[in-house]
């Protein structure tokens, strides 16, 4: 019982916790009962053989005997507990949590003139760049924890209700427009052109051609269900909105300061000059920005609170004002504008376009350029179809091998060259290199590099990763969808803080129009809202990635269940019998720690946790989205090149 209470706590908030018990409805009235596709992937057996055991939650999963088979062979179509899945982390974790001794390595008959730590973006890239600056005849070697390749570029594919369909398990932006002239160089050696990608994007974050935003307020938070249509707290309508903000279960006084705070265009900060602005902006929270300034009840800043958590990894009432202008949200008809979002606002925060995979297809392609033999033929034109051969991944004659489920747990300088030593199935395995990469993330690093300089590993641990969610529901057809009219919904009581409906992304051998009412994948995306949020950041990081891992499947099914039954319900979506398949990503160590106005201070050049915890240490240097403090895709491969001109001659 103090599980599901402090999971309550978090799904909805303390204050509402009586009316969930009131409002909560049994798992058989949600379809909990049914033979859904919801398996989940795990390496038991290698894991007991290290005395590692399953966290606490997915044994009681597994004890429950339902549906823990083995997973499917090909792990993109992997369903159940994903991205940060049963088996991958356990081994990094008790290295780091617990600082567990292993046996002595087993030394392999292998030698590399590169090994990467993390098959990642950043590391597959580290690949691409070390094979560019030293020749196609290097033997690299790529060592990555998890099932699959990417890391955070992660693809979900269906197959269930006849045809496949694609879904993004993680990253999914190009954000092109902030590319540096290598990434873009890079992107155009992989065949990758933007503006095929934009022909074909017609998702665009619910302004695509089809269907709108909505709020959803649920019962369980909010008393009663009420969609609310055609309405966004993120770059949406921005008149005659009262109608529909009469329709919000808050308090009237609350509606009231709603209506207001919309329909006002001032200037707060007139007479101040633009630097006193921005300061001001960079010092309050964007939920006390709204109080103070926009006039806003304390319960209707609330609101707001989840709707950066997929944006950013952090809730408004944890970002400053300034901040949040970025993040599409209503703010600058406060400022001067006379539009209550900045220009160019989309609800990704900025122009990008996509692959129906997002960007594992940039995995993909890499591995592609890598190791050809895994996938012949595929390329920019193709990849959406392209069923890569995992059994050449790693093999004896290729001068790249990437490895799989294979976990990192020391890496040091050796003889003039890198002795790395690494866990798989169960075994302690050595291979020695000219150079290693570390593409994993800075939090693990003092573990990996014992020898670090102190104040290398202290800069390392300072960056916290945020926990991020994208939960995948595959529904059995979007009648329901397509009857209400919707895009996607912001949910602001919810565990998930918006749901995107997965369509229009039509583009390199894959198209699912948005006139096709068939099977259609939804997309629950968010962060996990903290036990409390008035704690330093990187603490509510910590407490939100301990909520994660101890929530089971079963807790994300029955969330994603209630949020569809309560939304789509009353326009005829069936929550028995509708979901064919839920596929949970959780990232425990999600976006890079990027530096906030409200939590870190300002460095001076070169002295930046980022800058020193990133220096190369003889013959290893150091990639990954962390090296530089920004959760990007484009930054993650800038960080691979950089690392790649760190290391010496070959
Ligand atoms: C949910 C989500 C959505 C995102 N959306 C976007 C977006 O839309 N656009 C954008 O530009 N960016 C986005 N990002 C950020 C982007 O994903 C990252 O910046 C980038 O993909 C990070 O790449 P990376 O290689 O540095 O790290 P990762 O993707 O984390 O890869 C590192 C890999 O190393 C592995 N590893 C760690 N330790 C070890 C070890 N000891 N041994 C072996 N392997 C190890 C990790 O498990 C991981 O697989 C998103 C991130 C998340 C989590």
């Amino acid at each position: 019982m103090a599980f599901e209470r402090m999971v309550a706590s978090v799904l909805a908030n303390e204050t509402a916790s009586y009316i969930l018990v009131a409002m909560k409805k049994t798992d058989r009235r949600l379809g909990m009962d049914r033979d859904i596709t919801r398996r989940d992937f795990i390496h038991d057996i290698s894991l007991a053989s290290l005395g590692l055991a399953l966290p606490a939650g997915m044994a009681a999963h597994a004890a429950g005997g339902k549906a823990i088979p083995v997973g499917e062979s090909y792990p993109p179509v992997r369903t159940g507990m994903r991205g940060s899945h049963p088996g991958a982390f356990e081994v990094a974790h008790a290295l780091a949590r617990e600082g567990k001794k292993f046996p002595a390595p087993t030394d392999l008959d292998e030698t590399y003139d590169l090994v990467v730590v993390g098959g990642g973006i950043s590391g597959l890239a580290a690949a691409f760049y070390y094979r560019k600056r030293f020749g196609p005849d290097a033997r690299i070697l790529i060592l990555e924890n998890h099932d699959d390749f990417g890391g955070h570029a992660k693809r979900n594919e269906f197959h269930q209700g006849g045809q496949m369909r694609l879904s993004w398990g993680g990253t999914m932006n190009l954000e092109y427009p902030l590319f540096s002239d290598e990434v873009n160089e890079l992107m155009a050696e992989l065949g990758v052109d933007i503006d095929t990608l934009l022909e074909g994007y017609h998702f665009r974050y619910g302004s695509g051609p089809k269907g709108k935003h909505a709020l959803f307020f649920d019962a369980e938070t909010f008393g009663r269900d009420e969609l609310v249509q055609d309405f966004s707290f993120r770059a949406g309508r921005e008149t005659d909105l009262d109608d529909s903000i009469d329709r919000f279960p808050i308090g009237e006084e609350s509606r009231e300061s709603l209506k207001k705070f919309y329909a006002r265009r001032d200037n707060v900060f007139a007479g101040k000059s633009a630097d006193e602005a921005q300061a001001l902006l960079r010092s309050i929270s964007y939920t006390d920005f709204l109080k103070k300034y926009g006039g806003l009840t304390d319960e209707a800043a609330a609101l707001f609170i989840r709707v950066t958590h997929g944006y950013a990894g952090v809730g408004a009432d944890s970002l400053s004002a300034a901040e949040c202008i970025g993040a599409s949200v209503p703010i600058t008809h406060l400022l001067g504008s006379p539009h209550l979002s900045g220009s160019g606002a989309t609800d990704a925060g900025g122009d990008v376009a996509m692959f129906p995979d997002g960007n594992a297809s940039i995995a993909r392609l890499l591995v592609q350029a890598l190791i050809p033999a895994a996938a012949p033929g595929a390329d920019a034109s193709n990849l959406a179809l392209a069923r890569f051969d995992y059994s050449k991944l790693d093999e004896a004659g290729s001068p790249v091998r990437l490895r799989l489920e294979s976990t990192a747990i020391n890496v040091a300088n050796r003889n003039g060259g890198t002795s790395t030593t690494y866990v798989n199935d169960g075994r302690v395995l050595r291979v020695t290199a000219k150079h290693t990469v570390l593409a994993c993330y800075h939090a693990i690093i003092p573990h990996l590099c014992p020898e670090l300089p102190e104040s290398q590993k202290d800069a390392q641990k300072y960056q916290v990763k945020r926990p991020l969610l994208v939960t995948n529901v595959l529904l059995r057809d979007s009648k329901a969808i397509d009857k209400l009219e919707l895009s996607g919904a912001y949910c602001p009581g919810r565990l998930h803080g918006a749901v995107w409906v997965v369509k229009g992304v039509d583009t390199v051998g894959y198209s699912h129009d948005w006139d096709d009412s068939g099977p259609v994948p939804v997309m629950f995306w968010g962060s996990i809202a903290p036990p409390d949020s008035s704690v330093p950041v990187k603490e509510q990081h910590r407490a939100s990635r301990a909520l994660l891992l101890a929530m089971s499947f079963d807790d994300f099914e029955r969330e994603v269940r209630t949020v569809l039954d309560g939304m789509l319900g009353p326009a005829g979506f069936e929550v028995q019998d509708d979901i064919l398949a839920i596929t949970v990503n959780r990232w425990p160590h999600g976006y890079a720690y990027g530096y906030l106005d409200l939590w870190d201070p300002e460095w001076p050049e070169g002295k930046a946790p980022h800058e020193i915890a990133r220096r190369p240490y003889g013959n290893i240097a150091i990639a990954n989205a962390d090296a530089g403090a920004a959760a990007n895709t484009h930054i993650a491969i800038d960080e691979a090149r950089r690392a790649i001109g760190e290391l010496g001659g070959r």
